[in-house]
């Protein structure tokens, strides 16, 4: 099946995940498996299921599709991003040293920094889009590089097979969290990094209706240990769960082509802007990764920052946005708009979240899928453009 899939075109396996029906009754839509354990018909026999922490029939098709769509081996499901990162950091020993992005989600800064890092892993928080930055940071025991590209807030692009050259001549790994591109825009693993991670909060399930996690890879020294973890830490995605996100999954595709389309249109309105300084789209073609963008990946997605020129415009525009909503995430159907410095990066120190952009000027904007001129005239009434 799986060869078959493989030569089909990506919006094809998007739509249509890993399997087709379920063989038992035929049913097109994933069944929801709500059960905690499963029958054995024996001693030593087993019908492939035994108890849902493990393994559930829903979970395994919608690990079966990540793997697919991200040109994986394997797949695990996790119940929120943050499950998956914290299981991918375990096959790491105290003592590693991983170089991580500076810019990226505050909860993964936070879970390294405040956690990780108490229980002996070792971190460099770099800016990865710099390839210098990386060199310089690079010491005997470096184990991985984990990126975020493109990164969060500020939507600095890293260079997936340059990172995954450098780290495999060490010895190391590289994990890229493919948050914002999704597979439909961008695989890491056919540029060299050996573990994909996603939020399927975000543009994966894409409705703002539920949380998962994934790691995607090929990798077969750190496999069982993936499932070891996965089965030992409790928290592995929910089978309601895994059914939303399969459901939302099958139109990534038209989702990705209008959030494009969408955010393009905004970031260019933006710019004319009397009160804003400064847009951060990786679509436009000053950004200062746009050759890289455009060599690594095959599109652009809807998340857009901006600074205002006067931090006072920030609580108005808040404050005024009717059809835009106020609120943490992104990468659903409703378009958002996010204040990092107290939403989604108060975690981060203030000297590295000043040295990385996010100040107190900084906006973000997830756009959704309206139409945009919808979107324009209420960001234009709520700035009193
Ligand atoms: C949201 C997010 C996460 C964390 O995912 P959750 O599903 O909220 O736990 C990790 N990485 C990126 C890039 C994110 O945007």
């Amino acid at each position: 099946m799986r060869e078959f899939q493989e030569k089909l075109h990506r919006d094809t396996n998007i739509v249509r995940g890993a399997e087709y029906f379920e063989p038992l009754t035929g049913a097109l839509a994933a069944p929801i498996y709500q059960s905690a354990s499963f029958r054995h018909p024996g001693l030593g026999e087993s019908t492939g299921f035994d108890y849902s922490r493990v393994c559930n029939p829903t979970r395994s098709i919608v690990e079966k599709t990540l793997a697919l769509l991200e040109h994986g081996k394997y797949a695990l499901a996790f119940a929120t991003g943050m499950g998956a990162i914290s299981a991918m950091v375990k096959i790491f020993m105290p003592g590693d040293h991983i170089i991580i992005s500076d810019d990226l989600y505050g909860g993964t800064y936070r879970l390294f920094h405040d956690y990780y890092a108490r229980y002996g892993f070792l971190f460099s928080f770099v800016d990865t889009s710099d390839f210098s930055k990386i060199e310089a940071a690079a010491r005997p025991e470096t184990k991985a590089i984990f990126i975020e590209t493109p990164s969060n807030p500020m939507m600095k692009v890293s260079d997936i097979q340059r990172c995954a050259e450098f780290i495999h001549k060490r010895g190391g790994v590289l994990v890229s969290d493919n948050t914002f591109c999704t597979p439909y825009f961008q695989n890491p693993l056919d540029l060299g990094a050996d573990f994909v991670i996603h939020s399927g909060t975000k543009y994966l399930a894409g409705h703002n209706d539920t949380l998962s996690g994934f790691i995607v890879h090929s990798n077969e020294t750190h496999r069982e240990k993936l499932l070891d973890i996965q089965k030992s830490e409790g928290a592995a995605l929910s089978p309601f769960d895994a059914f939303l996100t399969l459901r939302g999954l099958k139109t990534l595709a038209l989702r990705m082509e209008k959030h494009q389309a969408n955010a393009a249109q905004v970031a260019q309105w933006l710019r004319a802007q009397r009160h804003v300084e400064k847009v951060f789209y990786t679509g436009l073609s000053d950004h200062p990764q746009y050759a890289l963008s455009k060599k690594q990946a095959r599109g652009h997605n809807g998340m857009i920052s901006f600074y205002f020129k006067d931090e006072a415009d920030v609580a108005k525009l808040l404050k005024n946005v009717k059809l835009i909503l106020f609120a943490e995430s992104l990468g659903g159907v409703e378009s958002l708009v996010t204040y990092p410095l107290v939403q989604t990066h108060s975690a981060i120190p203030e000297a590295i979240r000043l040295s990385t952009g996010v100040n107190e000027r900084l906006v973000r904007l997830s756009i959704g899928i309206e139409n945009p001129d919808d979107l324009i005239a209420d960001l234009a009434q709520a700035m009193g453009a």
